[in-house]
């Protein structure tokens, strides 16, 4: 079976993408580390609204170099409105970025600190795009949740995630996650950072208006461990961890990131 034509290591790592996909080099790249001397308050920038149905979760996936948790995105029953859109943006899915060890794992950063994982609850915006598909290479396409995971306390939220894994072990594997509302996995606080940017690994379009919440959820080191024992191979191939699955920041290029707060 043929390597993908991208990955997280060596030769065909970040550093590399750019090779075949020359977007990697483009003036509004994601992850940033998000300078906070540097961030400017937005009064008028509203606050976000997450209205989530239980009953459009789908399924959950291993896509190789990450897990997605999928929902059903034919009508308006999941979306994230305000904040700094002016459309409704229609829930598609969600996943984590997280790293070899406890200590880094984040794409985002804050003032250079990284975080042990991230996650991104990913929407497209349906009031102008007839599907994700379309959506995904829009300048106003989509529209991502990112919130920092800081190892420490357990976190009983993500557990129903952490039990799905075992059922999507290896590449391709699918499985049924139903009555699931992702805002569960949000921090009380929705104070916010929001820039223009792009989708973390190829094919990397710069379609994504970014939402990063200033406070952090945890996870503890054991249940960080198991997303690093999801395999990037095929049933039956040698085994190979996705230990890592994080972009590192990529230049601002004049870009303003702009605070809720
Ligand atoms: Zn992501």
């Amino acid at each position: 079976m043929a390597s993908p034509d991208w990955g997280y290591d060596g030769e065909n790592g970040p550093e590399q993408w750019g090779k075949l996909y020359p977007i990697a080099n483009g003036n509004k790249q994601s992850p940033i580390d998000i300078k906070t001397s540097e961030t400017k308050h937005d009064a008028s920038l509203k606050p976000i609204s997450v209205s989530y149905s239980p009953d459009t979760a789908k399924e959950i996936v291993n896509v190789g170099h990450s897990f997605h948790v999928n929902f059903e995105d034919n009508d308006n029953r999941s979306v994230l409105k305000g904040g700094p859109l002016s459309e409704s943006y229609r829930l598609r899915q969600f996943h984590f970025h997280w790293g070899v060890k406890d200590d880094y794992g984040s794409e985002h950063l804050v003032d250079g600190v990284k975080y042990s994982a991230e996650l991104h609850i990913v929407h497209w915006n349906s009031a102008k795009y007839s599907s994700f598909a379309e959506a995904a290479s829009q300048t106003d396409g989509l529209a991502i949740i990112g919130v920092l995971v800081k190892v420490g306390q357990a976190n009983p939220n993500l557990q129903k995630v952490l039990d799905a894994l075992k059922a999507v072990k290896t590449k391709g594997k699918k499985a049924p996650f139903t009555n699931f509302d992702p805002s569960v996995l949000l921090p009380s606080s929705r104070d916010y950072w929001t820039y223009l940017g792009s989708l973390t690994h190829p094919p990397l379009y710069e379609s994504v208006i970014w939402i990063i919440l200033k406070e952090n959820i945890s996870i503890s080191s054991e249940q960080l461990a198991q997303f690093r024992s999801l395999l990037s191979n095929v049933e039956g191939d040698k085994e190979v961890r996705i230990n890592h699955n994080n972009r590192p920041p990529q230049p601002l290029k004049g870009r303003t990131v702009k605070a809720s707060f």
